[in-house]
């Protein structure tokens, strides 16, 4: 016999478990599907900026809590910048936990709301134009079990298998990100700020297309997240080994941050900016990585995740997703994310950051702008907000939106 839910959601990343907890708690039966065991390793900054901490505090889970952080430092280029998260949005802490515990916290979250949690591959799914009827799910064992549930939720993450059967399309011609993170002991562990370094250099001193990071998880821990990233597109792939330069920035860093050895090296890359076509049909509706809900950039895609777990919840009941739920993302993020991959275009051109670096980060301009950096970055603007830069980043983001109207975006 199949079994049968209200809602079975593949993958329980932040995105599938934060909607397992919409569900359940708004009466649904769920089913929680992962391939992997919890709790698992997953290649990631481990950094919560106030988006994220604002959906946390809404399903009322309590993070990390005596670590907090405040804002970001971003230095290079002979300058350095304090950017603290705005004071405008509803909150302004942050902090950061490894995936390792973070994820597995909602994975109990989700259990305890009433989630059934079912390890196995979502796979093979039985279309009826495009309604999912049923699915597979194979264990680790081999064996296989059908399930049918009256909505899907995919949340299987950046390469989304389950949702490239299901006709997901990933448009690498836009703007994506390569990254890798490792952990060190750190006796700045308890620092309440996230730092990046725009000016990233190789061995030989030559500056390489990308940016640093260095994310304090907080006394306890005892480490920080320590990574790097760099942008690409099809035509201009960055051209970095990602690994190895991770170890010369952390060897650049040692000292000043008192690290040990770099651990745990893990490399991965990001979609970003809704730069993926088909991710809905009749019943079933793409959410978090598998829809490429990540900010170009900053890279943080938990936020997202969170959000659109929430609004693709918010949508169960409805007749038909398919045009519904892309129309929903474009909605609420579609301006904000063309121009962020616009902006974020300009990283791919080797000549940019050497160029526009020293002008933000030591200049009169940087000085005027730089400390809104983490707001602009953060995609920390509201609707309500009515100042000068809210109002700025508002109009660029409808003018490139109108310029850039056939760009892919969830379409
Ligand atoms: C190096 C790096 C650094 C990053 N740093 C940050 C950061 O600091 N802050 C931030 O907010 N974001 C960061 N991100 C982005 C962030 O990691 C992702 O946006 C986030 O993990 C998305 O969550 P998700 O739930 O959509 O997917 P995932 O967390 O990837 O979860 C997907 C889950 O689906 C499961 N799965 C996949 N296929 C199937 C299947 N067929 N059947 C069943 N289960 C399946 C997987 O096992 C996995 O558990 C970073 C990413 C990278 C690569």
């Amino acid at each position: 016999m199949p079994q049968l839910f209200d809602v079975a959601i593949v993958g329980s990343g932040p995105a599938g478990a934060a909607a397992a907890i919409h569900a359940a708690r708004a009466g649904h039966s769920v089913a929680l599907l992962d391939s992997a065991e919890f709790p698992r390793d997953k290649t990631c900054g481990d950094g919560l900026t106030p988006r994220a901490m604002h959906q946390l505090d809404l399903l009322g889970i309590k993070v990390n809590p005596s670590y907090r952080n405040h804002g970001l430092k971003l230095h290079g280029y002979g300058g350095s910048v304090t950017a603290p998260w705005p004071d405008t949005y509803p909150t302004n802490e942050g902090t950061a936990l490894p995936r390792h515990e973070f994820d597995a916290l909602l994975v109990r979250e989700a259990v305890a709301a009433g989630a059934t949690l079912i390890h196995g591959t979502a796979t093979a799914p039985e279309l009826a134009g495009n309604r999912i009827v049923s699915f597979s799910v194979v264990d680790g064992s081999g064996a296989t079990d059908t399930m049918k549930a009256r909505w899907i939720i995919v949340a299987d993450g950046v390469r989304s298998t389950f949702g490239k059967q299901l006709g997901r399309t990933w448009h690498k011609d836009e703007v994506y990100g390569i990254a890798a993170r490792s952990y060190s002991s750190s006796p700045r562990a308890s620092e309440g700020w996230m730092h990046s370094h725009v000016e990233l250099k190789d061995a030989d001193g030559v500056v390489q297309p990308g940016y640093g990071w260095i994310f304090p998880l907080g006394a306890e821990l005892g480490q920080v997240n320590i990574g790097l990233g760099a942008l690409s597109t099809k035509s201009r792939p960055a051209k970095i080994n990602t690994k190895k330069l991770l170890e010369t920035y952390a060897a650049q860093q040692r000292a000043e941050w008192g690290l040990g050895p770099v651990e745990k090296v893990a490399s991965a890359a990001l979609p970003m900016g809704g730069a993926v076509s088909t991710v809905a049909g009749a019943n079933w509706m793409l959410i978090g990585d598998a829809a490429a809900c990540v900010n170009p950039l900053n890279g943080e895609g938990i936020d997202y995740g969170l959000e659109t777990a929430a609004m693709a919840v918010s949508l169960l009941g409805g007749k038909d997703f398919t045009l519904v739920w892309p129309d929903r993302l474009r909605a609420a993020y579609g301006e904000a994310f063309v121009l962020a991959r616009t902006a974020a275009r300009l990283l791919t051109y080797p000549q940019f950051l050497p160029v526009a670096g020293p002008v933000a980060l030591r200049g009169p301009v940087g000085r005027m702008l730089m400390p809104a950096a983490a707001r602009l970055m953060g995609n920390l603007i509201t609707d309500e907000d009515r100042d000068l830069i809210a109002r700025a980043w508002k109009l660029a983001g409808h003018g490139v939106a109108w310029a850039r109207r056939d760009t892919p975006l969830w379409s």
